[in-house]
Protein backbone atom coordinates (compact mmCIF):
# COMPACT_ATOMS: atom_id res chain seq x y z
CA UNK A 1 0.00 0.00 0.00
CA UNK A 2 0.79 3.40 -0.71
CA UNK A 3 -0.41 6.47 0.45
CA UNK A 4 -1.05 9.07 -1.90
CA UNK A 5 -0.96 12.73 -1.59
CA UNK A 6 -4.32 12.30 0.15
CA UNK A 7 -2.35 11.08 3.31
CA UNK A 8 0.03 13.54 3.61
CA UNK A 9 -1.80 15.90 5.94
CA UNK A 10 0.86 18.79 5.45
CA UNK A 11 -0.44 19.24 2.04
CA UNK A 12 -3.51 17.94 2.19
CA UNK A 13 -4.40 20.54 5.00
CA UNK A 14 -4.23 23.28 2.40
CA UNK A 15 -6.44 21.55 0.27
CA UNK A 16 -10.15 23.69 -0.32
CA UNK A 17 -13.27 21.31 0.54
CA UNK A 18 -14.23 20.03 -2.67
CA UNK A 19 -10.31 18.84 -3.47
CA UNK A 20 -10.57 17.62 -0.08
CA UNK A 21 -14.00 15.38 -0.38
CA UNK A 22 -12.63 13.74 -3.81
CA UNK A 23 -8.94 13.24 -2.66
CA UNK A 24 -8.99 13.28 1.21
CA UNK A 25 -7.61 10.31 2.65
CA UNK A 26 -6.80 7.64 -0.87
CA UNK A 27 -3.84 5.09 0.00
CA UNK A 28 -3.54 2.72 -3.32
CA UNK A 29 -2.18 -0.89 -3.80
CA UNK A 30 0.83 -1.57 -5.95
CA UNK A 31 -2.07 -2.20 -8.81
CA UNK A 32 -2.45 1.62 -8.60
CA UNK A 33 -5.94 1.97 -8.75
CA UNK A 34 -7.65 4.82 -9.37
CA UNK A 35 -10.98 4.06 -7.37
CA UNK A 36 -10.46 3.30 -3.91
CA UNK A 37 -9.88 -0.80 -2.81
CA UNK A 38 -12.31 -2.41 -0.59
CA UNK A 39 -10.45 -4.90 1.65
CA UNK A 40 -12.68 -7.53 2.99
CA UNK A 41 -10.50 -8.95 5.34
CA UNK A 42 -10.68 -9.98 8.95
CA UNK A 43 -7.09 -9.84 9.94
CA UNK A 44 -3.12 -9.72 8.13
CA UNK A 45 -0.19 -11.82 7.74
CA UNK A 46 3.67 -10.95 8.63
CA UNK A 47 6.39 -11.32 6.64
CA UNK A 48 8.14 -12.47 10.14
CA UNK A 49 7.42 -13.36 14.19
CA UNK A 50 9.14 -10.30 14.73
CA UNK A 51 7.58 -7.92 12.32
CA UNK A 52 4.17 -9.46 14.32
CA UNK A 53 5.73 -8.69 17.76
CA UNK A 54 6.58 -5.16 16.48
CA UNK A 55 2.87 -4.41 15.32
CA UNK A 56 1.51 -5.57 18.90
CA UNK A 57 4.56 -4.22 20.68
CA UNK A 58 2.81 -0.43 18.90
CA UNK A 59 6.79 -0.23 17.26
CA UNK A 60 5.48 -0.83 13.82
CA UNK A 61 2.91 1.09 11.74
CA UNK A 62 1.46 -2.19 10.22
CA UNK A 63 -2.33 -3.37 10.38
CA UNK A 64 -2.89 -6.44 12.96
CA UNK A 65 -6.79 -7.27 12.80
CA UNK A 66 -10.09 -5.67 11.34
CA UNK A 67 -11.66 -4.44 14.86
CA UNK A 68 -8.89 -2.32 15.25
CA UNK A 69 -7.62 -1.30 11.59
CA UNK A 70 -8.48 -1.67 8.00
CA UNK A 71 -7.21 0.03 4.76
CA UNK A 72 -10.82 1.06 3.17
CA UNK A 73 -11.85 2.28 6.72
CA UNK A 74 -9.45 4.15 7.46
CA UNK A 75 -9.21 5.73 4.48
CA UNK A 76 -13.18 6.91 4.97
CA UNK A 77 -12.15 7.84 8.60
CA UNK A 78 -8.94 9.96 6.96
CA UNK A 79 -11.61 12.13 4.68
CA UNK A 80 -14.14 12.47 7.36
CA UNK A 81 -11.68 13.80 9.70
CA UNK A 82 -10.39 16.38 6.45
CA UNK A 83 -13.57 18.04 5.30
CA UNK A 84 -14.64 18.19 8.96
CA UNK A 85 -11.39 19.87 9.96
CA UNK A 86 -10.36 17.97 12.53
CA UNK A 87 -7.04 15.89 14.13
CA UNK A 88 -9.14 12.86 13.79
CA UNK A 89 -11.76 10.76 13.28
CA UNK A 90 -13.19 7.04 13.98
CA UNK A 91 -16.04 5.22 12.19
CA UNK A 92 -18.55 2.92 13.20
CA UNK A 93 -21.46 0.42 12.43
CA UNK A 94 -24.05 3.09 12.62
CA UNK A 95 -25.05 6.80 13.81
CA UNK A 96 -26.61 5.06 17.07
CA UNK A 97 -23.46 3.44 17.70
CA UNK A 98 -21.33 6.80 17.02
CA UNK A 99 -23.91 8.36 19.81
CA UNK A 100 -22.67 5.76 22.59
CA UNK A 101 -19.31 5.34 21.47
CA UNK A 102 -19.18 9.28 21.90
CA UNK A 103 -20.50 9.38 25.48
CA UNK A 104 -19.98 6.36 27.26
CA UNK A 105 -16.27 6.30 26.22
CA UNK A 106 -16.06 9.79 28.87
CA UNK A 107 -18.37 9.30 31.22
CA UNK A 108 -19.00 7.14 34.26
CA UNK A 109 -20.95 6.58 37.32
CA UNK A 110 -21.59 10.01 39.08
CA UNK A 111 -21.10 12.26 36.20
CA UNK A 112 -23.99 14.62 34.91
CA UNK A 113 -25.11 15.19 31.14
CA UNK A 114 -26.91 17.76 30.35
CA UNK A 115 -28.69 17.11 26.89
CA UNK A 116 -31.18 18.40 24.31
CA UNK A 117 -35.16 17.71 24.55
CA UNK A 118 -35.58 17.74 21.10
CA UNK A 119 -33.53 14.86 19.68
CA UNK A 120 -32.89 11.93 17.67
CA UNK A 121 -35.57 9.41 19.31
CA UNK A 122 -33.14 6.90 20.20
CA UNK A 123 -30.70 9.01 21.52
CA UNK A 124 -33.39 10.61 23.84
CA UNK A 125 -33.49 6.65 24.67
CA UNK A 126 -30.15 6.72 25.87
CA UNK A 127 -30.26 9.70 27.97
CA UNK A 128 -33.53 8.91 29.56
CA UNK A 129 -32.65 5.19 29.47
CA UNK A 130 -29.97 3.73 29.23
CA UNK A 131 -26.93 6.17 30.84
CA UNK A 132 -29.24 6.57 34.33
CA UNK A 133 -28.63 2.98 34.69
CA UNK A 134 -25.36 2.91 35.00
CA UNK A 135 -25.58 6.00 37.21
CA UNK A 136 -24.94 8.76 35.01
CA UNK A 137 -27.37 11.70 35.91
CA UNK A 138 -28.86 13.44 32.91
CA UNK A 139 -30.56 17.08 32.81
CA UNK A 140 -32.90 17.68 30.04
CA UNK A 141 -33.63 21.19 28.29
CA UNK A 142 -34.81 23.34 25.79
CA UNK A 143 -31.81 23.63 23.56
CA UNK A 144 -32.80 27.11 21.71
CA UNK A 145 -32.75 28.53 25.59
CA UNK A 146 -28.87 29.30 26.27
CA UNK A 147 -29.74 30.36 29.71
CA UNK A 148 -31.19 26.71 30.11
CA UNK A 149 -27.73 25.15 29.53
CA UNK A 150 -25.86 27.80 32.13
CA UNK A 151 -28.67 27.15 34.72
CA UNK A 152 -28.30 23.11 34.47
CA UNK A 153 -24.37 22.81 34.96
CA UNK A 154 -23.31 21.02 38.13
CA UNK A 155 -20.07 21.15 39.68
CA UNK A 156 -20.10 16.91 38.11
CA UNK A 157 -21.21 18.30 34.36
CA UNK A 158 -19.35 16.39 32.15
CA UNK A 159 -20.35 16.73 28.48
CA UNK A 160 -22.63 18.78 26.78
CA UNK A 161 -25.34 16.71 24.14
CA UNK A 162 -27.31 17.79 21.26
CA UNK A 163 -27.82 17.93 17.44
CA UNK A 164 -28.76 21.53 15.28
CA UNK A 165 -31.04 21.81 13.11
CA UNK A 166 -33.24 19.09 15.59
CA UNK A 167 -35.44 16.43 14.28
CA UNK A 168 -38.01 16.43 13.54
CA UNK A 169 -38.80 20.01 15.06
CA UNK A 170 -35.77 22.07 13.20
CA UNK A 171 -34.53 23.72 16.70
CA UNK A 172 -31.56 25.43 16.07
CA UNK A 173 -29.09 25.79 19.07
CA UNK A 174 -26.79 28.13 19.13
CA UNK A 175 -23.35 26.52 18.90
CA UNK A 176 -21.35 29.04 19.38
CA UNK A 177 -22.64 30.09 22.65
CA UNK A 178 -23.28 26.46 24.01
CA UNK A 179 -20.00 25.05 23.25
CA UNK A 180 -18.05 28.20 24.55
CA UNK A 181 -19.85 27.83 27.92
CA UNK A 182 -18.98 23.96 27.79
CA UNK A 183 -15.54 25.11 27.28
CA UNK A 184 -15.28 27.44 29.88
CA UNK A 185 -16.54 25.34 32.35
CA UNK A 186 -14.02 22.31 31.57
CA UNK A 187 -17.07 20.30 30.06
CA UNK A 188 -16.53 18.53 26.75
CA UNK A 189 -19.21 19.14 23.77
CA UNK A 190 -20.66 16.33 21.70
CA UNK A 191 -22.46 17.87 18.57
CA UNK A 192 -24.66 15.40 16.50
CA UNK A 193 -24.35 17.02 12.71
CA UNK A 194 -26.13 14.17 10.90
CA UNK A 195 -28.44 16.71 9.26
CA UNK A 196 -26.23 19.58 7.95
CA UNK A 197 -22.95 17.32 7.54
CA UNK A 198 -19.67 19.34 7.51
CA UNK A 199 -20.57 20.34 4.00
CA UNK A 200 -22.74 22.97 5.89
CA UNK A 201 -22.01 22.93 9.30
CA UNK A 202 -18.75 22.39 11.29
CA UNK A 203 -19.22 22.62 14.86
CA UNK A 204 -15.44 22.38 15.55
CA UNK A 205 -15.00 26.08 14.01
CA UNK A 206 -18.04 27.01 16.72
CA UNK A 207 -15.95 25.57 19.35
CA UNK A 208 -17.54 22.54 19.61
CA UNK A 209 -14.82 19.17 21.29
CA UNK A 210 -16.84 16.53 19.37
CA UNK A 211 -18.81 15.83 16.64
CA UNK A 212 -20.67 12.31 15.93
CA UNK A 213 -22.39 10.98 12.86
CA UNK A 214 -25.18 8.93 11.50
CA UNK A 215 -23.20 8.52 7.93
CA UNK A 216 -26.58 6.41 7.07
CA UNK A 217 -28.05 10.09 6.24
CA UNK A 218 -26.38 12.80 3.84
CA UNK A 219 -22.87 11.19 3.71
CA UNK A 220 -24.46 7.66 2.12
CA UNK A 221 -27.38 10.06 0.73
CA UNK A 222 -28.71 7.08 -1.29
CA UNK A 223 -30.22 5.13 1.70
CA UNK A 224 -28.07 1.99 1.39
CA UNK A 225 -25.93 1.26 4.33
CA UNK A 226 -26.09 2.30 7.85
CA UNK A 227 -22.56 3.90 9.59
CA UNK A 228 -21.64 6.29 11.90
CA UNK A 229 -18.68 8.64 12.50
CA UNK A 230 -16.97 10.36 15.79
CA UNK A 231 -14.50 13.45 15.35
CA UNK A 232 -12.08 15.33 17.18
CA UNK A 233 -8.75 16.46 18.74
CA UNK A 234 -6.41 13.41 18.50
CA UNK A 235 -6.09 13.22 22.45
CA UNK A 236 -9.82 12.55 22.61
CA UNK A 237 -9.88 9.89 19.70
CA UNK A 238 -6.57 8.69 20.24
CA UNK A 239 -6.62 8.59 24.57
CA UNK A 240 -10.83 8.29 25.00
CA UNK A 241 -12.62 6.99 22.04
CA UNK A 242 -10.26 4.07 20.85
CA UNK A 243 -10.09 2.09 24.06
CA UNK A 244 -13.27 1.52 24.57
CA UNK A 245 -14.17 1.32 20.43
CA UNK A 246 -11.17 -1.43 20.19
CA UNK A 247 -12.43 -3.31 23.09
CA UNK A 248 -16.28 -3.18 22.71
CA UNK A 249 -16.24 -3.34 19.14
CA UNK A 250 -18.77 -0.71 17.28
CA UNK A 251 -16.95 -0.94 13.96
CA UNK A 252 -17.87 -0.27 10.75
CA UNK A 253 -17.86 -3.01 7.76
CA UNK A 254 -15.00 -2.31 4.81
CA UNK A 255 -18.16 -2.77 2.80
CA UNK A 256 -20.07 0.26 4.01
CA UNK A 257 -17.17 2.18 4.94
CA UNK A 258 -16.19 2.28 1.03
CA UNK A 259 -19.82 2.87 -0.18
CA UNK A 260 -19.68 6.09 2.46
CA UNK A 261 -16.44 6.96 1.25
CA UNK A 262 -17.63 6.80 -2.51
CA UNK A 263 -20.48 8.69 -1.58
CA UNK A 264 -18.68 11.82 0.08
CA UNK A 265 -17.62 12.59 -3.76
CA UNK A 266 -20.64 13.80 -4.08
CA UNK A 267 -21.83 14.97 -0.81
CA UNK A 268 -21.34 19.21 -1.98
CA UNK A 269 -23.34 18.50 -5.00
CA UNK A 270 -26.00 16.75 -3.28
CA UNK A 271 -26.44 18.64 -0.38
CA UNK A 272 -26.31 22.14 -2.31
CA UNK A 273 -29.01 20.89 -4.93
CA UNK A 274 -31.20 18.92 -2.14
CA UNK A 275 -31.45 22.11 -0.35
CA UNK A 276 -32.33 24.01 -3.54
CA UNK A 277 -34.99 22.16 -4.15
CA UNK A 278 -35.79 21.97 0.10
CA UNK A 279 -35.79 26.08 -0.45
CA UNK A 280 -38.41 26.29 -3.47
CA UNK A 281 -40.63 23.67 -1.36
CA UNK A 282 -40.76 25.11 1.48
CA UNK A 283 -41.84 28.35 -0.29
CA UNK A 284 -44.77 26.48 -1.97
CA UNK A 285 -45.95 24.33 1.90
CA UNK A 286 -45.86 27.82 3.63
CA UNK A 287 -49.05 29.10 1.91
CA UNK A 288 -50.78 25.83 2.11
CA UNK A 289 -50.23 24.68 5.87
CA UNK A 290 -50.72 26.50 9.21
CA UNK A 291 -47.30 25.91 10.48
CA UNK A 292 -43.94 24.92 8.58
CA UNK A 293 -40.63 24.50 10.93
CA UNK A 294 -38.23 25.71 8.10
CA UNK A 295 -34.72 27.29 8.90
CA UNK A 296 -34.16 29.38 5.52
CA UNK A 297 -37.65 30.78 5.88
CA UNK A 298 -38.78 33.95 7.39
CA UNK A 299 -41.48 32.59 9.80
CA UNK A 300 -38.38 29.96 11.24
CA UNK A 301 -37.73 32.48 14.72
CA UNK A 302 -34.33 30.92 14.59
CA UNK A 303 -33.56 31.98 10.79
CA UNK A 304 -30.70 34.59 11.87
CA UNK A 305 -28.95 32.07 14.17
CA UNK A 306 -29.72 29.27 11.68
CA UNK A 307 -28.13 31.23 8.59
CA UNK A 308 -25.16 32.54 10.64
CA UNK A 309 -23.95 28.86 12.03
CA UNK A 310 -24.90 26.69 8.68
CA UNK A 311 -24.17 27.66 4.80
CA UNK A 312 -27.33 26.22 3.30
CA UNK A 313 -30.94 24.85 4.68
CA UNK A 314 -30.28 21.37 4.22
CA UNK A 315 -32.29 18.97 2.54
CA UNK A 316 -35.30 18.48 5.75
CA UNK A 317 -38.16 20.71 7.18
CA UNK A 318 -41.07 19.80 8.71
CA UNK A 319 -44.78 21.02 9.29
CA UNK A 320 -47.40 20.82 11.54
CA UNK A 321 -51.21 20.05 10.13
CA UNK A 322 -54.47 21.20 12.33
CA UNK A 323 -55.70 18.12 11.87
CA UNK A 324 -53.92 16.16 13.82
CA UNK A 325 -52.60 12.34 13.18
CA UNK A 326 -55.49 11.94 10.48
CA UNK A 327 -54.78 14.68 8.38
CA UNK A 328 -51.06 13.88 8.47
CA UNK A 329 -51.74 10.14 7.65
CA UNK A 330 -53.51 11.37 4.51
CA UNK A 331 -51.92 13.20 3.25
CA UNK A 332 -49.01 10.43 3.34
CA UNK A 333 -51.34 7.75 2.08
CA UNK A 334 -52.44 10.72 -1.52
CA UNK A 335 -48.65 10.60 -1.97
CA UNK A 336 -47.75 9.03 -5.34
CA UNK A 337 -43.80 10.09 -6.03
CA UNK A 338 -43.03 11.20 -2.64
CA UNK A 339 -42.03 7.92 -0.17
CA UNK A 340 -43.62 7.24 2.94
CA UNK A 341 -40.14 6.63 5.08
CA UNK A 342 -38.93 7.93 8.07
CA UNK A 343 -35.12 7.97 6.50
CA UNK A 344 -33.28 11.53 6.10
CA UNK A 345 -30.69 12.65 3.25
CA UNK A 346 -31.36 10.07 0.99
CA UNK A 347 -31.50 11.51 -2.82
CA UNK A 348 -35.26 10.38 -2.56
CA UNK A 349 -37.61 12.22 -1.07
CA UNK A 350 -39.05 10.80 1.76
CA UNK A 351 -41.98 11.85 4.18
CA UNK A 352 -43.25 10.83 7.54
CA UNK A 353 -45.33 11.16 10.68
CA UNK A 354 -42.78 11.29 12.95
CA UNK A 355 -45.36 10.66 16.23
CA UNK A 356 -46.10 7.51 14.83
CA UNK A 357 -42.90 6.12 13.54
CA UNK A 358 -39.61 7.60 15.17
CA UNK A 359 -40.64 9.10 17.81
CA UNK A 360 -43.63 6.40 18.84
CA UNK A 361 -41.42 5.34 21.77
CA UNK A 362 -41.60 8.25 23.56
CA UNK A 363 -45.51 8.39 24.37
CA UNK A 364 -47.70 11.35 23.86
CA UNK A 365 -46.79 13.22 27.08
CA UNK A 366 -42.81 12.89 26.06
CA UNK A 367 -43.46 13.83 22.47
CA UNK A 368 -45.70 17.26 23.25
CA UNK A 369 -42.90 18.04 25.78
CA UNK A 370 -40.27 17.76 22.91
CA UNK A 371 -42.67 19.37 20.16
CA UNK A 372 -43.82 16.74 18.40
CA UNK A 373 -47.21 16.90 17.90
CA UNK A 374 -49.57 14.77 16.13
CA UNK A 375 -50.16 16.62 13.23
CA UNK A 376 -46.50 17.01 12.31
CA UNK A 377 -44.72 15.34 9.04
CA UNK A 378 -41.09 15.69 8.21
CA UNK A 379 -39.95 15.82 4.95
CA UNK A 380 -36.51 14.97 3.22
CA UNK A 381 -35.86 16.87 -0.16
CA UNK A 382 -34.47 14.43 -2.44
CA UNK A 383 -32.62 15.26 -6.47
CA UNK A 384 -36.10 14.74 -8.14
CA UNK A 385 -37.07 17.85 -10.25
CA UNK A 386 -38.75 19.91 -7.32
CA UNK A 387 -41.86 21.18 -9.68
CA UNK A 388 -42.14 17.41 -9.81
CA UNK A 389 -42.32 17.06 -5.85
CA UNK A 390 -45.02 20.50 -5.78
CA UNK A 391 -47.27 18.52 -8.10
CA UNK A 392 -47.31 15.64 -5.86
CA UNK A 393 -47.84 17.62 -2.64
CA UNK A 394 -50.25 19.94 -4.41
CA UNK A 395 -52.05 16.88 -5.00
CA UNK A 396 -51.94 15.07 -1.66
CA UNK A 397 -52.71 18.68 0.41
CA UNK A 398 -55.95 18.50 -1.60
CA UNK A 399 -56.89 15.00 -1.14
CA UNK A 400 -56.69 15.82 2.70
CA UNK A 401 -58.43 18.70 2.62
CA UNK A 402 -55.95 21.52 2.92
C1 LIG B 1 -30.50 8.86 12.05
C2 LIG B 1 -29.98 9.67 13.15
C3 LIG B 1 -29.24 9.08 14.18
C4 LIG B 1 -29.00 7.59 14.25
O1 LIG B 1 -28.24 7.11 13.18
P1 LIG B 1 -28.34 5.59 12.62
O2 LIG B 1 -27.33 5.60 11.52
O3 LIG B 1 -29.73 5.38 12.18
O4 LIG B 1 -27.98 4.70 13.75
C5 LIG B 1 -28.78 9.91 15.19
N1 LIG B 1 -29.00 11.23 15.17
C6 LIG B 1 -29.69 11.84 14.18
C7 LIG B 1 -29.90 13.30 14.22
C8 LIG B 1 -30.20 11.08 13.14
O5 LIG B 1 -30.89 11.67 12.17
Amino acid sequence: MKRTTGQDRSRTRNWRPATRAVRGGTWRSEQGETSEALFLTSGYCYDAAGVAAARFAGEDDGMTYSRLQNPTVQMLEERIALLEGAESCRTQASGMAAMTTALLCQLSAGDHMVSARAAFGSCRWIVDNLLPRFGIETTIVDARDNAAWEAAIQPNTKVFFFETPANPTMDIADLEFICGLAKSHGITSVVDNAFCTPALQRPLEWGADVVAYSATKMMDGQGRVIAGAVAGSAEFINDVLLPFQRNTGPIIAPFNAWVVLKSLETLDLRIRRQSANALKLGEFVQDRVPVILHPWLDSHPQQNLAKKQMDDCGPIFSMVLEGGRAQAHAVLDALELIDISNNIGDSRSLMCHPASTTHHNMGPEGREAAGVYEGMLRINVGLEDPDDLIEDLDRAFASAGL
